[in-house]
């Protein structure tokens, strides 16, 4: 009876459980218990009085006496439950449309708690961490569910049912096969034992992590409960990052003390101690220490620093803000945007939820889910088993999507193939500028006040460019290798400290001030829509010629060392005809003195990106120059809503809170994108049929926005080389799904 008013009380009437609670702890402190079952039978029958008034005070009425009367509220409160925010969302982040409602089964109860020869448990019908066919559970001796659920006593695992009972723990592995083989898929059971018969009261499809998940699509696949393509839909493709990357011991990850959330903005799991500066977080990983670099934001001057820790963290910034793209080319955990922090760069502290950290304080980032904690998570290595290659290996039979990879350097490259890519779909050229060696040579173009200047500084860039590019191709070697000619927001660039500063100023031979004055000079108010892209080498061609004589140049090479280059030349952020056609002329212009000097003649392919509003809807005009097109959703999103790519963090939350937006569309294709890349389709195939089409956008790694890719009829998705594997599955999923 007191079960009775307090779930009804909680669960029909919205009451506050701790109230409950604290009354039954008066009673057990009366008799000096510490245990529910040791209370007497009198001690019970005062707490339902107990329990009766707290209800009363509560709601305002006295608890019904009636079973159908609190039959008829508990029905009505199922009902409703189908409204609460919580469900709605839960609908809405599952893409669950269409529904009526709920449904409401009423039946007879059976109760575990009759005695020692009764109990209730939760299973799974294999272990739903690691994927084991075993089952998997707990169960507890004389309770109900909720008891399980509270936490109040401590559970026993199902392994050790047989010295209870052994018939039940036989009864319930011969269900589990039951179970397994109607529905083909792992189930989560509950289940109760009324004096020792057992009773099972639910099964669903149960949730795991991405290992388990791998390892029970292949399994099932041998064990003849599905097939391969059955296999591939199984796996939710953001799942195999956990198989990737390392990640939090799950059980170190429940017990974590979490301080604030950000955007998951890289995913893998950090620890280390804080540090505030590029240079700082780079001496200090190099002595042995593994630590987090925290910054309000990221620059190129930071790159080092990046690198070096073992996880970024900042207070401002959205998913695709410098730091969050650079992380995730590295694989690096990475959370952005967490304005909850207050960082103290100069004091070396930063101020979260009322509570201080410095430099000698271990936090842990969890860039899956933004999350912040304090002190140190324990973490796990990932293993790349055989039942990974196995389902990518099918995945890749049932695609017709190709793969390719968001890479500036050998060495990513290089993973990027590893991880099955086929082919690079977007060079970010100016990353190839981080570097200290290099960042001074791009700043002297930058700053430069002549063409004889910016020339100069050019011509000390060439060598990095053509090595690198070198490199890359012959990484990829036989795969095409998009390079996208440079395309800075100045803003990032420009050198942001007095040391800084002050190594341009010796560069340059001026005096500090002066590099000054030249950067306030180059401040734009709007760098994201300001002086880059194609604009820049309409302003300045020789960085153009520049870039072109390093890529052919780098072919060339490589075509006398036997290796395959298929340099695919790309013009970024053009919106007019005029543009395209300037730019092409003089990449093919370059292109062919270069080959002449060498006389050698190489293939490539000139195309463009398709990254403002204006390029999609005039698509036809661009493509009478370009032989590929290749959606830059990144400005695409930004100028289509014009939301700033950089600044968005700080009220996308609000966005999402006040469901303006379902999900950042930054991280997954907007409505409104989708249709203008339509267009841009539509009309770029009209003008040439034989276009070819990708994405080089961060959404090219997103599942949701690949199955559009794939109606949409695009050649390729390209995304960053941690997720290519995810990718590659998403890619099969949507051929199989959209068949
Ligand atoms: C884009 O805009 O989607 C793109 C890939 O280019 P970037 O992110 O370098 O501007
Ligand atoms: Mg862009």
């Amino acid at each position: 009876y007191r079960r009775l008013i307090n779930m009804f009380g909680d669960v029909v009437m919205g009451m506050d459980h701790h109230v409950f609670e604290a009354a039954f702890s008066k009673v057990k402190k009366k008799y000096k218990v510490t245990d529910d079952t040791e209370v007497p039978a009198e001690g019970l029958k005062q707490l339902c009085e107990d329990y009766k008034a707290v209800y009363k005070k509560h709601t305002g009425q006295a608890f019904p006496q009636s079973p159908i009367k609190q039959l008829e509220l508990s029905i009505m409160a199922v009902f409703g439950s189908w409204n609460t925010s919580r469900a709605v969302r839960y609908r809405e982040i599952e893409g669950i449309r269409g529904l009526l409602g709920t449904a409401v089964n009423v039946q007879s109860m059976v109760y575990g708690n009759m005695g020692d020869d009764s109990g209730t448990g939760v299973a799974f019908t294999r272990n739903p961490n690691t994927g084991e066919n075993k089952f998997f559970g707990e169960f507890l001796i004389n309770a109900q569910g909720e008891d399980v659920v509270a936490g109040i006593r401590t559970p026993q695992p199902v392994a050790d049912m047989p010295k209870w009972n052994r018939a039940v723990y036989k009864e319930l592995l011969a269900i589990k096969k039951i179970l397994e083989v109607h529905y083909c898929e792992m189930q989560d059971i509950e289940f109760t034992i009324e004096r020792g018969t057992l009773f099972m009261l639910q099964t669903r499809t149960g949730k795991r992590t991405g290992v388990a998940a791998v390892k029970i699509a292949c399994d099932m696949v041998k064990e003849g409960l599905i097939d391969q393509k059955e296999a591939v839909l199984r796996v939710p493709p953001n799942d195999l990052t956990q198989l990737l990357l390392p990640s939090f011991k799950p059980t170190a990850r429940n017990a974590a003390d979490v301080l604030t959330r950000g955007l998951p903005a890289s995913p893998g799991a950090s620890v280390g101690r804080l540090a505030f500066t590029a240079e700082e977080a780079r001496e200090r990983s190099e002595a042995g220490e593994s630590v987090i670099l925290v910054r309000k934001e990221t620059s190129p001057e930071d790159v080092d620093g990046m690198n070096a820790a073992a996880g970024i963290l900042t207070s401002t910034g959205g998913m695709t803000s410098h730091a969050a793209v650079v992380a995730r080319g590295w694989g690096k955990c990475c959370v952005a945007g967490a304005g909850d922090i207050d960082i103290n760069e100069k004091g070396k502290k930063i101020k979260v939820d009322g509570r201080t950290f410095g430099v000698k304080d271990l936090i842990s980032l969890d860039g899956t889910t933004g999350e912040v904690m304090a002190g140190e998570v324990e973490t796990q290595e990932p293993k790349l088993s055989g039942d990974f290659a196995k389902l990518m290996k099918w995945a890749d039979e049932f695609r017709t999507l190709d793969v390719r990879t968001n890479a500036d350097s050998p060495a990513d490259s290089k993973r990027a193939r590893e991880f099955g890519a086929k082919g690079i779909g977007l060079c970010r050229t100016e990353h190839m500028f981080f570097e200290a060696d290099r960042i001074i040579h791009m700043r002297a173009m930058i700053l430069a006040d002549s063409e004889k200047a910016r020339r100069a500084a050019l011509k000390k860039l060439l060598p990095f460019q053509r090595k690198d590019f070198e490199g890359i191709f012959k990484a990829m070697n036989g795969l095409p290798v998009t390079v996208r000619l440079l395309d800075p927001p100045l803003h990032e660039f420009l050198p942001h400290d007095s040391s800084a500063q002050k190594a341009m100023a010796k560069e340059l031979g001026v005096k500090p001030s002066e590099i000054v004055k030249r950067a306030e000079a180059l401040h734009e108010s709007n760098p994201m829509l300001g002086h880059r892209g194609c604009r820049l080498s309409v302003t300045y061609p020789e960085i153009l010629e520049m870039q072109v004589r390093a890529i052919v140049e780098a072919a060339i090479s490589c075509a006398k060392k036997n290796i395959k280059a298929h340099p695919e030349i790309m013009i970024p952020l053009v919106s007019t005809e005029a543009e395209i056609k300037i730019m092409k002329n003089l990449v093919i212009n370059t292109a062919k003195k270069v080959q002449k000097e060498n006389k050698t003649k190489i293939e490539f392919l000139v195309g463009t990106m398709i990254e403002l509003p204006r390029a999609a809807i005039k698509a036809k005009d661009i493509a009478k120059h370009a032989e590929f097109f290749s959606f830059g959703t990144n400005d695409l999103t930004q100028t289509t809503f014009g939301i700033s790519r950089d600044d968005s963090g700080k009220f996308l939350n609000d966005y999402i809170d006040n469901k303006i937006f379902t999900i950042d569309p930054f991280v997954s294709i907007d409505d409104g994108v989708k249709d203008l890349v339509e267009i841009a389709v539509y009309k770029g195939k009209k003008q040439n049929k034989k276009i070819k089409l990708g994405i080089c956008g961060e959404h090219g790694g997103d599942p949701k926005s690949i199955y559009f890719c794939s109606k949409a009829g695009l050649d390729y998705v390209s995304c960053s080389p941690y997720r290519v594997p995810i990718a590659r599955l998403a890619a099969a999923q949507a051929q199989l799904k959209i068949k």
